[in-house]
């Protein structure tokens, strides 16, 4: 970890130019931490911490490092006003993240979303649409991947340029307050001049998952028979 850790100026320059605003904060560090720690990172604001003990691969470990980065922007900078609103803060950090491992070459992208949403539906099934996740563990790991489909599929449907757009409005709204899902809406709506209110809803709360913009051939199986589980 000590040694991706130094290409945190690197990643930082990155991320600002793909956000296309300066770092939140006046000073930024990551922490490694000896013991008890390995496999956990934590976005703690100005002052990512990580677990020092594990030595794994850059493509293993540089995403991580970046998706604390991008908390330092959603989840710090802009924090959320409810649990249910996690997606803000999980699912940018997940969409930065990845997009900065397709750019450093560590995943195929298209390949890598395509096996997310084959498996939205099941994860939608188990534990609730992202907007109403039904436990506290889900709030970490079932926010992040959805959240990435569905700024993905924003994307397509709006185009770069408006995409960042949406993303610098809400950010520079927001940042030094909480933000609310609906807030992101307003703005995806009032930026782009479109009704995306049914597109966000779908992704947030239905419990089937939703097409995939850009992709009509990919689908996300529903959930095989069997006995009804509750959890
Ligand atoms: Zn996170």
């Amino acid at each position: 970890m000590e040694a991706t850790a130094r290409e945190t100026p690197a990643q930082l320059a990155w991320l600002q130019g793909q956000i296309g605003r300066p770092f939140p904060f006046e000073q930024y560090g990551v922490l490694g931490l000896a013991s008890g720690y390995d496999g956990v990172a934590l976005e703690t604001a100005t002052l990512s911490t990580f677990g020092a003990g594990l030595s794994l691969p850059p493509k293993d470990e540089a995403p991580t490092l970046v998706h604390e980065m991008t908390h330092q922007y959603f989840g710090d900078a802009v924090a959320v006003r409810s649990w249910d609103d996690m997606w803000l803060s999980e699912g940018h950090a997940r969409y930065y993240e990845r997009k900065y491992a397709a750019a450093r070459g560590f995943t195929d992208l298209n390949a890598e979303l395509k096996d997310l949403y084959e498996q939205d539906q099941q994860n939608r099934s188990d534990s609730g649409p992202m907007g109403h996740v039904n436990n506290p563990i889900a709030l970490l790991f079932d926010t992040d991947a959805p959240g990435q489909l569905m700024l993905t599929g924003l994307n397509t449907i709006v185009g770069d340029e408006t995409f960042h757009r949406i993303e610098q409005t809400f950010f520079d709204r927001y940042r030094d307050r909480n933000a609310s899902t609906q807030d992101y809406i307003d703005i995806a709506n009032r930026i782009s001049g479109r009704n995306l209110t049914q597109y966000f809803d779908n992704w947030l709360y239905s419990p089937t998952t939703p097409p995939m913009p850009g992709h009509p051939e990919w689908h996300s199986p529903a959930k095989a028979s069997g006995p009804a589980v509750s959890r």
